[in-house]
C-alpha cells in the first residue's frame, strides 16, 4: 500500500512533529516569542506573507504548528489555529466571518459561556444572533436567516444539556442560505464524531476539555474544512484584496486555506489570544492519549446513565446513549461509538437535593470544569448558566435540578459506590 491513510489512533500519537535526521523524538517547546532572520528583506517578504515562515508568536510557533497540524488531521481540515481558550475560538470563528451590522443564526442550546458572549459581547460589536430551536423542521429553521446572515451555529452535543444535532440537517439549511456551518465539536472530540464528513465547514473546540483532558490548559482551535467557497458574493473580505496586508487576497493566494490564514493574519494580528507553546505541548500530550481516554469516558457514563435510570432517588436522566433519550437516534447516526462522559440528571427533591447530593460526593469533585479524566459535578444554573434568565435556562434545556456529571476514566465500581453513597445520604 503506497501512502495509506493513517487511522485516527496513529494520528493522535504520530500526527503533527515528524523529527528529522537527529531532531528531538518528542514535539519540542519552542519557547520562543521572535525567530532569527539573515536579512531585513526576507523579513519583509514574511510581513507581506510571501514566503512561509514564522516571526513572532502572537502569529504562529513552531510548537503551536504541529499542534494545528494534528488537529486539522484529526478532523480532517486543510489547517487549524490554536487560540488561548475555547472561548477566543468561538469569537475568532465569528469575528472572520462578520462585521457590525451583519448577523448569525445559533442554536438556543449552546454552553453558557458561548450564549453569552454571542448575545451580549457580540451585540455591543453590533453583530446580531438569533436563537432557534434546532429540532425545528428546515423550512423553520431557514425563516430565521437574513441577507446579512453570516454563518449557523451549533454544538455537536450540546452543553449541558445534551441534544445532539442534526449535523446533515443543519449543515443542508445552512448552505441553502449561501453560509457556512459551524460546529463546536468539543464534547464528542474527533474520536467519535468529525463533523466536517457531516458537512460542517468549520469546527471549533474547547481544547480545555477532552483534548487536554487532564485540566491542565486552557486553549481553543479553529479547523477550517476548506469546502466553503468564500467567493460566493456573500464574503468579500476573503476575495478583494486586504490593505492591511499590500493587497493580498485571501482566496486567490491561499485558496482552500484562505480562512485560517485570515483569521491569524488579520485576527491573531490585530487582537492576540494565542496559545502559547507550553500550552501547546501539554495539549499535544493529552491528544496522544484521546482514542484511548474517549472509549472509557462513554463506557463509564453509559453505566452511570443506567444505574441512575432505575434509581428510586432519581427524577430523570439524560444521556444521549440511553434509549430513553430524544436524542439517541441521532446519538446512534452521529455518534455510533458513544458520545462523551457527561451525563445531566434531576434529583428526587430539585435543587436542594441536587445541592446536598453533589455535597455528599467523595470521588466526584464540585468544579468548574468538564470533560476531565477525573470525574466532577456541577450545577450549572446556580455556576456556569446563572447569568441566563429562567427563559434562556428553559430554552437551552437546563431546568433547576439539573445536575452534571462529568464521569471520567476511573473504575465504574468506586464510581458508582460514591454516587450511591451520596444518594443514599439524603
Ligand atoms: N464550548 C463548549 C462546548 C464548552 O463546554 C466550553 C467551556 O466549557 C467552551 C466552548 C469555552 O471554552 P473555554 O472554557 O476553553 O474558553
Amino acid at each position: 500500500m503506497k501512502n495509506p491513510e493513517q487511522k485516527i489512533e496513529t494520528k493522535c500519537v504520530q500526527a503533527g512533529w515528524q523529527p528529522k535526521n537527529g531532531d528531538p523524538r518528542v514535539l519540542p517547546i519552542f519557547q520562543s516569542t521572535t525567530f532569527k532572520y539573515d536579512s531585513s528583506e526576507y523579513m519583509g517578504k514574511l510581513f507581506d506573507l510571501e514566503v512561509p515562515g514564522h516571526f513572532y508568536t502572537r502569529l504562529s510557533n513552531p510548537t503551536l504548528e504541529c499542534v494545528e497540524n494534528k488537529i486539522a488531521a484529526l478532523e480532517g481540515g486543510v489547517g487549524a489555529l490554536l487560540t488561548s481558550s475555547g472561548q477566543a475560538a468561538s469569537f475568532f470563528t465569528i469575528l472572520n466571518l462578520c462585521k457590525a451590522g451583519d448577523h448569525v443564526v445559533s442554536t438556543a442550546a449552546i454552553y453558557g459561556g458561548t450564549f453569552n458572549l454571542f448575545a451580549v459581547t457580540m451585540k455591543k460589536l453590533g453583530i446580531e444572533f438569533t436563537f432557534v430551536d434546532q429540532k425545528q423542521d428546515e423550512s423553520t429553521l431557514s425563516a430565521a436567516f437574513k441577507p446579512n446572515t453570516k454563518a449557523l451555529f451549533a454544538e455537536t452535543i450540546t452543553n449541558p444539556s445534551l441534544e445532539v444535532a442534526d449535523l446533515e440537517k443543519l449543515a443542508r439549511v445552512a448552505h441553502a442560505n449561501d453560509v457556512p456551518f459551524i460546529v463546536d465539536n468539543t464534547f464528542p472530540t474527533p474520536i467519535l464524531c468529525r463533523p466536517i464528513e457531516w458537512g460542517a465547514d468549520l469546527v471549533m473546540h474547547s481544547t480545555t476539555k477532552y483534548m487536554d483532558g487532564h485540566a491542565q490548559t486552557t486553549g481553543g482551535v479553529i479547523v477550517d474544512s476548506g469546502n466553503f467557497d468564500w467567493t460566493n458574493g456573500k464574503f468579500p473580505d476573503f476575495c478583494e484584496p486586504d490593505e492591511s496586508y499590500h493587497g493580498v487576497v485571501y482566496t486567490e493566494r491561499f485558496g482552500k486555506a484562505a480562512f485560517i490564514v485570515k483569521a491569524r493574519t488579520q485576527l491573531m494580528r490585530d487582537i492576540g489570544a494565542q496559545q502559547n507553546p507550553f500550552a501547546a505541548y501539554i495539549l499535544n500530550l493529552g491528544l496522544e492519549t484521546l482514542h484511548l481516554r474517549m472509549p472509557r469516558h462513554c463506557s463509564n457514563a453509559l453505566a452511570v446513565a443506567k444505574h441512575l435510570e432505575t434509581h428510586p432517588g432519581i427524577a430523570w436522566v439524560n444521556y444521549p446513549g440511553l434509549e430513553s433519550s430524544p436524542f439517541h437516534a441521532l446519538a446512534q447516526k452521529y455518534l455510533p461509538d458513544g458520545s462523551c462522559g457527561v451525563v445531566s440528571f434531576g434529583i428526587q427533591g430539585g435543587r436542594d437535593a441536587a445541592t446536598q447530593f453533589m455535597d455528599s460526593l467523595k470521588l466526584a469533585a464540585i468544579v468548574t470544569h468538564v470533560c476531565d479524566a477525573r470525574t466532577c459535578v456541577l450545577h450549572p444554573a446556580s455556576t456556569t448558566h446563572r447569568q441566563l434568565t429562567d427563559e434562556q435556562l428553559q430554552a437551552g434545556g437546563i431546568s433547576s435540578d439539573l445536575v452534571r456529571l462529568s464521569v471520567g476514566i476511573e473504575h465504574i465500581d468506586d464510581i458508582l459506590g460514591d454516587v450511591d453513597q451520596a444518594l443514599a445520604s439524603l
